[in-house]
């Protein structure tokens, strides 16, 4: 199966993507968390790309179009994979259209103002992943000032995009750039809308629900 999850950033595509990959046989590509990796590695393509990243633009087209088509030709991507991330412009959309034949595409819809408290108050373990909000699912503990991980007491860090200013700006350059996707996929009768706001279970049922009815 070939899905792309579509929505706003914090619309909590990358927890729903993980409970996809839990349930069926596909694999998780997400661009922000390559871009993520070739930044720390400090490559050509990291040191391009952490300027856009750090105020919230979009790494230019071209760059993360290469990138995804390299990654879909690995052999794990063709048992089927979930695209979290991208694309993220009509001009990806065509590029990846070129390429490959996308089954579903899945846009979790959230409010606003959600996404700003979403956002700004998300912490993650750098060391298993886990994913913590200060407002709704708080960690158990602090000490020394530093919030700890439920699962592996590893301190958590605040990714540096998830500052509320950097928020606002992801969230518009969605808004201008992205929100057109939303269009383009309905038109071609591929899109499956699905409510973001309750609890991360429920979506993950409405979610499932609609990949089985492709079965
Ligand atoms: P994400 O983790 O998906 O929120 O992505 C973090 C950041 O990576 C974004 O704000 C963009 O700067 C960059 N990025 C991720 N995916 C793409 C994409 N498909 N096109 C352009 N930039 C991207």
């Amino acid at each position: 199966m070939k899905i792309i999850l579509l929505g706003p950033p914090g619309a909590g595509k990358g927890t729903q993507a993980r409970k996809i990959v839990e349930n069926y046989n596909v694999v998780h590509l997400s661009t922000g968390d390559m871009l993520r990796q070739a930044v720390r590695e400090g490559t050509e393509l990291g040191k391009t790309a952490k300027g856009y990243m750090e105020s919230g633009q979009l790494v230019p087209d071209e760059l993360v179009i290469g990138i995804i088509k390299e990654r879909l030709d690995q052999p794990d991507c063709k048992n089927g994979y979930i695209l979290d991330g991208f694309p993220r412009t009509i001009h990806q959309a065509e590029a990846l259209n070129k390429i490959e034949k996308i089954d579903i595409v899945i846009f979790i819809d959230v409010p606003f103002e959600e996404l700003v408290h979403r956002l700004a108050g998300r912490w993650s373990c750098p060391k298993c992943g886990a994913v913590y909000n200060l407002k709704y699912t708080p960690p158990n503990k602090k000490v020394q000032g530093n919030w700890i991980c439920d699962s592996c007491m590893n301190i958590l860090v605040q990714r540096d995009d998830d500052q509320e200013l950097v928020v606002r700006n992801r969230i518009k350059t969605y808004q201008n750039q992205s929100e057109p996707l939303i269009k383009y996929y309905r038109t071609k009768n591929l899109l499956q809308d699905i409510n973001g706001t309750g609890s991360i279970d429920i979506i993950a049922s409405d979610i499932s629900k609609a990949l089985d009815r492709l079965n």
